[in-house]
């Protein structure tokens, strides 16, 4: 299995890391999508939402969330957190990711 977050969990290919615990990483993206995107990943392979069986790993993503917003200095302007799953919504990394987008007043939901 050739997976590229776990790939960059494993140190195999670099990213800008914004937060690391035992279950979550958390690293700007690639190619922003707002002047502040991060995406928020358990360390385990996990390939969508539906596959989700240890929901401790949401927990901890969503504790990551919380203090990466405050560390960035969004958490009162203001941000959105997405999850692709599956065909439909364009979900392209096979490795269950929130999307933390911020940093501007953002678009409509389904754009
Ligand atoms: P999806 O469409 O699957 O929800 O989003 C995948 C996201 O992963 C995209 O926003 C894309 O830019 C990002 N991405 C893909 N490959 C890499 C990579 O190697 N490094 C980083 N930092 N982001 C990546
Ligand atoms: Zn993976």
């Amino acid at each position: 299995m050739d997976c590229v977050f776990c790939n960059i969990v494993e140190g195999k290919l670099p990213a800008k890391k914004v937060f690391e615990n035992d279950r979550v990483l958390a690293f700007h993206d690639i190619q922003p999508a707002a002047p502040v995107h991060i995406l928020f990943i358990p360390k385990k392979h996990v390939p969508t939402m539906n596959d989700v069986t240890d929901f401790a790993d949401i927990t901890a993503i969503h504790q990551a969330i919380q203090q990466v917003a405050k560390e960035l200095g969004v958490a009162e302007s203001g941000y959105r957190i997405i999850n692709n799953c599956n065909a439909d919504s364009g979900q392209v990394v096979f490795h269950l990711h929130y999307h933390m987008l911020a940093g501007e007043k953002l678009g409509p939901l389904n754009a």
